[in-house]
C-alpha cells in the first residue's frame, strides 16, 4: 500500500480509502470486509450519517483495537439541519454510533447551492472551530458534487483541511473536474476522491468498442484498473475512495494500490484513456449517468427512481432484449412505482448530485419502456 503525507498533517494517509457506502448485505460479512482493508493497509474509512447503517457497523467493525488503526472520515447531514443546535446534536450522534470520542476528518455533506446557504445561515463554520477545540472532531472538510465556480467560493470562504469530490474519466472536465482539483491542491488542501467509477456505471455500461481498445493494449489491465491508475497517476490526488462490496472486490482493490505511486502512466497509457473517454461520452448520449447513489430518494410518489434508470440503461445496452420491457410493465407499471406517476415536485432533483434532468428522464423512460403511453 502506498501512503501520502496527507496535506498540512503529519498523517500518512492509504492512498486507496474505503467507502463504507454500498456494504455487503451480512453485517458480519461488513465488518470482516473492513477489518480486511485494515488488517491489509488501508487506513482512511469514509462514511456518512445519510448511508444508512454504515456508521454503526463501521464502529462496531472498530471495536477490539482497530479504531486506533484508521482515520476515521464521515459528513454532516447539512441537508436535515434546520438550526445551529442540529449540528453537534448530529455530531454527537455519530459519534455514538462510531463508539469513538472524536472523528479524525469531518465533511460538510454535499454543500450544493441550498446545504451551503444553509451552513452560512446557521453558522456551520464556526460550529466546525467550536467541535475541533472541543476536540470532537480533529480536521475540517467538506464534499461537493457541484460546478467549479461554486467550489472555488467555498474553498476560499474556510481554512478547510480538505475536501471531497467527484473524479473519474467521464467527468476530468465536468462538475469540479480536474481544475478544480488543481485549485484545491495549489492551496495546500489535500483532495479524497469520490465516484473514481462513478458508483459503478462506468464498468457496468461499457461500450465493447472500449473493451476491445483495453484488450489490445499493450499493457495487460482491466478497466477499473485503468480507472484508478488515471486517478492515482495524479500527484494532486491524496486519497481515491472505493466502496466495495465483496471481498473479492476488497482484494484487487488493494492489488490495484499495491503500486499506486504517481505519474506512472506512459504516453500511449493517456491516449488508450482519451480513446476510451471518447466512446464513454458516445455512450452518456444513450443512457442516464445515474450512480444509484439514493440521494434522490425516497419519492413522494413511491417512485423507484435509481432502479428505473437502472433498468433502462439495461435495455438500452442490450437492444433487442425485450426482457426490461417485460420487467417495467409487468414489475414497476403493476406495482405503481413506475415513471409515471412522477408529479414534477422537483425534491429529488434538487438532490441529486449528478445533476441529472429526473423529471425529463422519467418521462423518456416512460415512454421507450411502457406498454401503452
Ligand atoms: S419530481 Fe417526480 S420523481 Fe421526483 S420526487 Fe417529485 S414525484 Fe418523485
Ligand atoms: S437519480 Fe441522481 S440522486 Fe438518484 S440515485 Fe441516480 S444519481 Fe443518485
Amino acid at each position: 500500500m502506498e501512503y501520502r503525507k496527507f496535506g498540512k498533517t503529519d498523517h500518512k494517509v492509504s492512498r486507496f480509502g474505503l467507502g463504507c457506502m454500498r456494504f455487503p448485505e451480512s453485517e458480519a460479512d461488513a465488518i470482516k470486509m473492513v477489518r480486511h482493508a485494515i488488517d491489509n493497509g488501508v487506513n482512511y474509512l469514509d462514511s456518512a450519517y445519510i448511508y444508512g447503517d454504515s456508521e454503526r457497523i463501521t464502529g462496531r467493525a472498530l471495536q477490539d483495537g482497530y479504531r486506533n488503526r484508521v482515520y476515521m472520515a464521515t459528513k454532516c447531514p447539512v441537508v436535515h439541519v434546520s438550526g445551529h443546535v442540529d449540528f453537534e446534536r448530529y455530531l454527537d450522534e455519530q459519534l455514538a454510533r462510531l463508539q469513538t470520542d472524536y472523528i479524525d476528518f469531518y465533511l460538510l455533506h454535499n454543500l450544493n447551492p441550498d446545504n451551503w446557504d444553509k451552513v452560512k445561515r446557521y453558522d456551520g463554520l464556526a460550529f466546525l472551530d467550536k467541535m475541533v477545540q472541543k476536540g470532537k472532531i480533529l480536521h475540517k472538510g467538506f464534499s461537493i458534487h457541484n460546478t467549479l465556480p461554486a467550489f472555488k467560493e467555498i474553498v476560499d470562504a474556510f481554512d478547510w483541511e480538505m475536501a471531497q469530490i467527484q473524479l473519474n474519466i467521464l467527468d476530468e472536465h465536468s462538475q469540479i473536474g480536474i481544475e478544480g482539483l488543481r485549485y484545491a491542491a495549489d492551496k495546500g488542501i489535500p483532495v479524497v476522491i469520490m465516484e473514481p467509477l462513478r458508483g459503478g456505471y462506468l464498468p457496468n455500461n461499457l461500450p465493447e468498442r472500449a473493451k476491445e481498445l483495453i484488450a489490445n493494449h499493450p499493457q495487460k489491465r482491466s478497466f477499473v484498473e485503468w480507472c484508478f491508475r488515471w486517478l492515482y497517476n495524479k500527484p494532486e490526488v491524496a486519497v481515491v475512495l472505493s466502496g466495495t462490496s465483496t471481498v473479492e472486490q476488497l482484494d484487487d482493490n488493494l492489488r490495484i494500490f499495491d503500486r499506486s505511486a504517481p505519474n506512472v502512466m506512459s504516453d500511449a497509457d493517456t491516449a488508450l484513456i482519451e480513446q476510451i473517454q471518447g466512446e464513454l461520452e458516445t455512450l452518456m448520449l444513450n443512457s442516464i449517468g445515474c450512480t444509484g447513489c439514493r440521494y434522490c430518494m425516497p419519492c413522494s410518489r413511491n417512485i423507484a427512481i435509481p432502479e428505473v434508470f437502472r433498468l433502462y440503461n439495461n435495455y438500452k445496452m442490450t437492444r433487442p432484449n425485450p426482457i426490461d420491457r417485460v420487467v417495467y410493465n409487468q414489475t414497476y407499471i403493476t406495482g405503481n412505482i413506475d415513471a409515471s406517476r412522477c408529479v414534477s415536485c422537483g425534491i429529488c432533483q434538487r438532490h441529486c448530485p449528478q445533476n441529472l434532468k429526473i423529471m425529463d428522464l422519467l418521462r423518456i423512460v416512460h415512454n421507450e419502456l411502457a406498454d401503452t403511453v
